[in-house]
């Protein structure tokens, strides 16, 4: 997840489930809230928001495949997929 006020990649700070504390690379905080969405098109968009936070997050292959609970090729494939900067 970009970070709203630069843009930059961002990482979670603490999870207190529904929400996320998140530290950007500028180390702007801010504050993310799992919602619960019907349409289709709004889960397709959050499972690429998903993808895109598991693609995004720190750590090697391995770590962030356990965290997320997906298969490292997944990670593999979202990361080339979505990882346009680094
Ligand atoms: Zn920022």
């Amino acid at each position: 997840m970009k970070c709203p006020t630069c843009n930059a990649w961002s990482r979670v700070v603490t999870t207190r489930m529904p929400r996320r504390v998140r530290e950007c690379g500028n180390l702007h905080r801010f504050t993310t809230e799992e919602v619960l969405v019907h349409t289709h098109d709004d889960r397709k968009k959050e499972q690429e928001d998903k993808q895109r936070e598991v693609a995004m997050a720190e750590g090697t292959i391995q770590d962030v495949a356990n965290h997320y609970n997906v298969d490292t090729k997944s990670v593999r494939a979202w990361r080339k997929k979505y990882r346009t900067t680094e």
